[in-house]
């Protein structure tokens, strides 16, 4: 990937990173009601990020991402961050190719290309 594209995700990554991190900060402090975490309760109980799903609204998706991924989402961002650094950031962890851009544009924090994410989800479906 050309620097100026790594630039690019680096500048996504940490915009995210910072608005995840204020949102997950006030969302511990208006401690989430039980009804919220029911409703996001089935969709985050899936690995994939609601912009794969499809037909899901913004407000389900900041609530998706808060209560089923907030933490976890912060961690893919900070090791997408790593992998800016050293130079593998775009890479399948799991078969190495280039992870499509367009992917990269929805989540900039993936790990695997979409073909492998499929596998994995359909394996932990199993
Ligand atoms: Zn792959």
């Amino acid at each position: 990937m050309r620097t100026r594209e790594l630039e690019r995700f680096k500048k996504i990554l940490l915009k995210m990173r910072k608005e995840l991190k204020e949102d997950w900060d006030s969302f511990e402090k208006e401690n989430l009601s039980q009804n919220i975490r029911d409703q996001v309760g089935q969709v985050s109980s899936f690995t994939t990020h609601p912009a794969d799903i499809g037909s899901i609204t913004d407000e389900q998706e900041r609530a998706f991402l808060l209560a089923g991924h907030g933490k976890d989402i912060l961690d893919s961002i900070d090791r997408a961050l790593v992998r800016i650094e050293n130079g593998t950031y775009g890479k399948c962890k799991m078969c190495g190719v280039n992870i499509e851009n367009e992917r990269l544009l929805v989540i900039p924090y993936a790990e695997f290309c979409r073909a492998c994410q499929e596998k994995i989800e359909n394996e932990e479906m199993v």
